[in-house]
C-alpha cells in the first residue's frame, strides 16, 4: 500500500530528488543477511563454505542488478527470493518447523522513496512470501495480510504455490526433532540497498523461530520492528529474537534516532543493538542515504554480505568479513 497523498510521496519533488553523495560514496550499495544467532565457532568448514557461497550468489545477483541501474526495491525482492530458495536459510525452502510440525512464513518489503510497504504473516503455501508482500504493497490499500486472508489473496495473484511440506528439509526436521527448543535456528534472510538513483529499500523473509506456536508472528512483517526503509535515513533489516525487536521497535527507532537526534546509522544501530537489546538478541543490517553499510549484532555471529560500486564484495559469519570472488 502506498501512503496517502500529502505525505512525502513519489510525486513530491523533494522526495524524488536524487540524494547528493560525496565523491567517495558508492553509487550503489547492497547488504544482505542470513540470520544472527549463536553460530558455533567450530561450525564444520564445509557448512561455513556453503553459507558463504549462498550469500555470495545472492549478493552477486543483487550487485549485477544494481549495476544495471535497477531500482533498490526490485533488487531487494530479487535477492530475498534467491535466499528463500536456498535451503540453508530459514526462509522459503528450508524454513523452520512450528511446534505442530508445519511451516508458517513471514515477510515484508518497504520502499524508502515514499514509505510504501507490504507484508504477509503466517502464510503456508506461497513459495516466495517476499513477492506476495510486494503485491500487498502494489495491489491492495493495506500493508499487512495474515494467514487465511493472505492465502486467499495469493489465490487471486499469480504467485507460485507449493504444499506446506515442500518447505521441509531433512536438516530442519532433524534439528526440530532433536531440540524442540524454541528459537534455536535463526537464519532469517534480509536485504537492504541503495540504488544509483539514490533510493533505499529493505526486504526481510523468515520461517520465524523454530518450534514457535502456530499463529506466532515475529518482527519481520512488523514495519519498524524487523523491516524499515526511509530515503531520508536508512534501509534496515533485522534478525534475532523477534519478540524483542517488536518490543523495542528496533528498525524504526534507528531511523528516528538518525532523523531526530542526528545520529549516524552506525551510532543509532549500536545504541539499539548494544544498549537497548540484550546479548544474543540478534542484529541488524542497514544502508544509509549515502550508501554507507552498517552491520551490528550482539550474538556470536551473523551470516552477512556486502557489495558496492567501489568494488567491495565481502561475506562474513563472525567478527570479520573477507573479500570473496564474485560468482
Ligand atoms: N526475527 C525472526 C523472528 O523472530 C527470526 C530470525 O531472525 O531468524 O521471527
Amino acid at each position: 500500500a502506498s501512503p496517502r497523498a500529502g505525505s512525502a510521496a513519489a510525486g513530491d519533488p523533494a522526495a524524488a530528488q536524487e540524494t547528493a553523495v560525496s565523491a567517495t560514496s558508492p553509487r550503489w550499495s547492497l547488504a544482505i543477511h542470513g540470520g544472527a544467532g549463536t553460530i558455533p565457532r567450530d561450525l564444520p568448514p564445509e557448512r561455513g563454505a556453503a553459507y558463504r557461497a549462498g550469500l555470495a550468489r545472492a549478493l552477486a545477483l543483487g550487485a549485477e542488478a544494481l549495476e544495471r541501474g535497477e531500482p533498490a526495491l526490485a533488487v531487494v525482492e530479487q535477492v530475498v527470493r534467491a535466499l528463500e530458495d536456498d535451503p540453508l536459510f530459514n526462509a522459503g525452502k528450508g524454513a523452520v518447523f512450528t511446534a505442530v510440525g508445519t511451516h508458517e512464513l513471514d515477510a515484508a518489503i518497504m520502499d524508502g522513496r515514499d514509505l510504501s510497504a507490504g507484508a504477509v504473516a503466517a502464510v503456508s503455501t506461497v513459495r516466495h512470501p517476499i513477492t506476495l508482500a510486494r503485491m500487498v504493497m502494489t495491489e491492495t490499500p493495506h500493508v499487512l495480510l495474515v494467514g487465511a486472508g493472505a492465502e486467499e489473496f495469493a489465490d487471486q495473484m499469480e504467485v507460485e504455490r507449493v504444499e506446506n511440506a515442500w518447505f521441509d528439509t531433512p536438516a530442519r526436521r532433524e534439528a526440530w526433532e532433536r531440540s524442540r527448543e524454541p528459537g534455536e535456528d535463526r537464519d532469517t534472510v534480509g536485504a537492504v540497498a541503495r540504488d544509483v538513483h539514490g533510493h533505499l529499500a529493505a526486504a526481510t523473509s523468515t520461517g520465524g523461530t523454530s518450534n514457535k506456536r502456530w499463529g506466532r508472528v515475529g518482527d519481520v512483517p512488523i514495519l519498524g520492528a524487523g523491516t524499515y526503509a526511509d530515503d531520508r535515513t536508512a534501509a534496515l533489516s533485522a534478525t534475532g529474537k523477534g519478540e524483542e525487536f517488536i518490543r523495542h521497535g528496533v528498525t524504526r527507532a534507528i531511523s528516528l534516532r538518525m532523523e531526530i537526534a542526528g545520529e549516524s546509522l552506525a551510532e543509532a544501530a549500536r545504541a539499539l543493538i548494544h544498549d537497548v537489546l540484550q546479548p544474543d538478541d540478534g542484529g541488524v543490517i542497514g544502508v544509509d542515504r549515502e550508501g554507507r553499510i552498517v552491520f551490528d549484532f550482539n550474538s556470536t555471529g551473523m551470516y552477512r554480505g556486502a557489495a558496492d560500486a567501489n568494488g567491495r564484495f565481502e561475506v562474513g559469519i563472525w567478527d570479520e568479513m573477507s573479500a570473496v570472488d564474485r560468482p
